[in-house]
């Protein structure tokens, strides 16, 4: 839906650019499938000729079945992630449910996100939980109903819930992206552990930031470690509850500048991660809490928000979706394609040498074949000639020997 409230062909969504790879790759992947199984058939067929294909073959080639399987199915899993960082209350979960255009995640005072919190798509009309070690689906009503289940549950901070929601419900989780919701960053974390069981694979990272406050030391650690892990990881900056400048507009421009200026520092000379223009699309001035307001007031009719500027911090809040949703399909095709395409080319490449492998042999096969043939060939013509020469001279022989009999035998009659 855009500003207009009019509903955008999903086509133009940069998201498609994720969608329609991974239907292709998918695609190929299953002619790839394919091919190989027909090639296993087709050794089959002729393995019982040792001098053509040989059991080495046939075993490298069942492999590939398996490999391109595997390879298909972890592509079906493949989706972009996008986790949130920031301190507690920042608006994280707020940020998320904004983007969502829904109040799934329980968010506000007394709700503190204490473990991380993953929202995916599911093909169910209702969603459910699952908790970290679990293939239990918990199905949920409410948000608060989430909310106390998961105040009930004891989870360190570092496990992980699963939330479904249904992908009818909203366009980004049908679409395959992935959000993560983390505790604060100033909860004392294990950085290390959830770098490393939640961060590895994410497309994107979004440090959602206080623009009441300025960036803190534990925020900025925090990104630090994680460029030391990941190369080059795509941040997005959030300088949320921005509604809290409506109430000072005299120093609105310098606040806006120093912060600004602040987290473009921040991304481009200590974490290295970006240009300085780059980084002029990473840097957002936004309310979580109204923009999630209007969306909750185009599909559920509640209050709009009123504070002066709203409109504004809206279009800066799509314009980031816009920047963010570029960015998350590109970043996710190269990273979790390249290596599919990778794999799909060497398995291609084996294949076809094998192939080769077999089709020379029975070229030289045929050679040898032709070869034998022609000097058989060569043998019966040589013992024909023979046979005509000696057969010649039996004739002749045969003549000479009649005619001297009727020569004798015609002496003898006159005598
Ligand atoms: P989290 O701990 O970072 O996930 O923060 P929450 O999303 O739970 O938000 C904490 C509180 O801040 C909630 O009461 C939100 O309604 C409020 N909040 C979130 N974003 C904004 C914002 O942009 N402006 C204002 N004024 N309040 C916000």
């Amino acid at each position: 839906i855009n500003e207009k409230g009019l509903k955008i062909p999903l086509d133009n969504s940069p998201l498609q650019i994720f969608v329609k790879a991974k239907k292709k790759i998918n695609d190929i992947f299953g002619e790839i499938e394919e091919y190989v199984k027909d090639t296993v058939e087709y050794m089959h067929e002729i393995e019982k000729d040792e001098n053509i294909v040989n059991g080495d073959q046939v075993k490298e080639t069942k492999e590939f079945v398996g490999k391109v399987h595997s390879i298909r199915d972890v592509l079906c899993r493949d989706h972009m992630k996008v986790a949130f960082f920031g301190r507690t209350s920042n608006g994280k979960s707020t940020v998320i449910n904004a983007m969502l255009r829904d109040k799934i995640l329980p968010s506000g005072i007394g709700h503190t996100t204490n473990c991380f919190l993953q929202v995916e798509g599911a093909n169910t009309e209702e969603p459910y939980v699952v908790l970290e070690g679990s293939d239990d689906r918990c199905a949920i009503e409410s948000v608060g109903q989430l909310a106390h289940a998961l105040c009930k549950e004891k989870l360190s901070e570092s496990s992980l819930v699963k939330i479904f929601w249904p992908k009818s419900r909203c366009g980004l989780l049908r679409d395959d992206v992935v959000f993560v919701d983390s505790p604060g960053v100033d909860v004392t974390p294990n950085l290390d552990e959830w770098i490393d069981k939640h961060c590895l694979d994410a497309d994107v990272f979004v440090l959602v930031a206080n623009a009441e406050s300025t960036l803190m030391v534990t925020e900025k650690n925090f990104f630090h470690k994680v460029s030391t892990k990941l190369s080059k990881p795509n941040i997005f900056i959030l300088n949320n509850r921005w509604d809290a400048s409506a109430s000072e507009p005299e120093f609105f421009d310098q606040v806006r500048k120093q912060h600004q200026e602040r987290a473009l520092d921040f991304l481009v000379k200590e974490l290295k991660v970006c240009t300085q223009k780059e980084a002029d699309e990473r840097i957002f001035f936004t309310s979580a809490k109204e923009v999630l307001q209007t969306r909750m007031h185009d599909t559920k009719n509640t209050p709009l928000p009123v504070t002066d500027g709203f409109q504004t911090r809206l279009f800066e809040f799509q314009d980031f979706e816009k920047k963010f949703e570029e960015c998350i399909s590109i970043s996710a095709v190269k990273t979790k394609f390249e290596q599919h395409s990778q794999r799909g080319k060497f398995i291609a490449n084996q294949l076809r040498d094998i192939l080769e492998g077999i089709y020379n042999d029975s070229l030289r096969l045929k050679e040898e074949k032709l070869k034998q043939r022609k000097e058989l060939t060569d043998k019966i013509n040589y013992t024909e000639q023979q046979l005509m020469i000696i057969t010649q001279e039996m004739k002749k022989k045969i003549h000479n020997m009649v005619e001297d009999v009727e020569h004798r035998v015609s002496k003898a009659l006159n005598e």
